[in-house]
């Protein structure tokens, strides 16, 4: 059983006693900051000249600095821009301003894990990571509860990191659902392969070739997309709430004995076998190059494929049908610009 920590093993006046720069105000960044402050956590938020996030703090009544100043006045940076622009921006503002005795934290393993980023001596480097999207993270903590998280210490040199890594996840909630001991290693690789082979990458690929199948075969498109995507939730919502046992405990007798049978022959042991190079190639590191040498050269890659994406065919059906569902509540609407989950 992983080791797990809980709100009676932090120390909230670790991290209350230092300051705190939250660099970037988007998805993570918002959350961290506003959770951190409500925590009696005294905060900064560093931004580029001219960031389109820094109205948004600041109408929170939060401190916008530069980033060189916001790392300047505060010993505890974290680092929650897009983890492909966080090399950058820790070689030109972070990094020279960071003193001993400082600590950098990440809610994300890659740039350490990858070496894109190494901190001088003497900072310690810890993570602290959420389980879910920062707008998840802020509701929850706002509702009295919170999003689980990983926290990890990669390098201890105050001998004390583990302390402020523990309070820091208390600050912004973490605790109270739980926080579960790991490495930058095994967050960074197993994150990749989640989002890669299962969550994301699977999962899209998986509607869509199903929703392929029945559109070619001449089914209506409409009903295409509750068979292969609306319903998506409803299982897995039975899947969190009591595991794959209580999804085929609701389901028909004759869905059920499809699941047995089927399943096996759509996701059969080849899946199983692509899903090990996957692994390979995010633990040799060359998905990471791969990402990385896209973004530098402008993201043309990532760019052509992000629009091909939004061409397929269920997109325009489903934005259709969404359309007809009320109760459907759709107010994260920056997607349709572009923004990562
Ligand atoms: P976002 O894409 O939401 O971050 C956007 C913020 O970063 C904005 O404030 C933006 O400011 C700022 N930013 C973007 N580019 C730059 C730049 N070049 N220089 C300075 N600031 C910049 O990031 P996420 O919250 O998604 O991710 C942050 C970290 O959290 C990553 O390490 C990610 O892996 C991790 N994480 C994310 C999760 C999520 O749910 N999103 C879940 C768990 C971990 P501007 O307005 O100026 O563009
Ligand atoms: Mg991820
Ligand atoms: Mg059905």
């Amino acid at each position: 059983m992983a080791e797990m920590f809980y709100e009676d093993d932090a120390d909230l006046s670790v991290i209350q006693g230092r300051k705190v720069a939250i660099i970037g105000y988007g998805s993570q960044g918002h959350a961290h900051a506003l959770n951190l402050r409500d925590s009696g956590v005294q905060v900064v938020v560093g931004l580029r000249d001219g960031s389109s996030s820094a109205a948004k703090a600041k109408a929170e009544g939060l401190t916008v600095l530069s980033v060189a100043d916001a790392v300047k006045q505060s010993d505890v940076v974290m680092i929650l821009a897009p983890d492909q622009v966080q090399r950058g921006l820790y070689e030109s503002e972070i990094q020279p301003n960071l003193k001993s005795g400082d600590a950098l934290f990440f809610a994300h393993g890659f740039n350490i894990r990858f070496g894109y980023i190494t901190a001088p001596e003497g900072v310690d480097v810890a993570m602290v990571a959420p389980k879910g999207p920062g707008h998840l993270v802020r509701r929850e903590y706002v509702d009295g509860r919170g999003v689980p998280v990983l926290v990890a210490v990669e390098v201890d040199a105050s001998g004390k990191a583990w302390d402020l890594a523990i309070s820091y996840a208390a600050a912004i909630g973490g605790l109270r659902a739980g926080g579960i001991k790991t490495t930058f290693t095994e967050e960074t690789e197993t994150d990749l392969f989640g989002e890669q082979a299962v969550l994301c990458g699977g999962t899209s690929q998986l509607v869509m070739y199903g929703f392929e199948v029945l559109t070619e075969a001449g089914y209506q498109p409409e009903v295409a997309y509750f068979e292969c995507l609306h319903e998506l939730k409803l299982i897995v919502d039975l899947m969190i709430e009591g595991g794959i046992a209580k999804q085929r405990w609701s389901i028909s007798d004759t869905a059920e004995f499809g699941d047995y049978v089927s399943g096996p022959r759509v996701i059969d042991p080849h899946v199983k076998e692509n899903m090990k190079t996957i692994l390979a190639e995010i633990k040799d590191g060359t998905f990471a190059k791969h990402f990385i040498d896209d973004q530098d050269a402008g993201a043309p890659e990532f760019k052509a494929l992000r629009d091909k994406g939004a061409q397929h065919p269920i997109e325009k059906t489903g934005k259709e049908l969404r359309g007809l569902m009320s109760w459907i509540k759709d107010t994260d609407s920056d997607y349709t610009e572009g923004s990562a989950a």
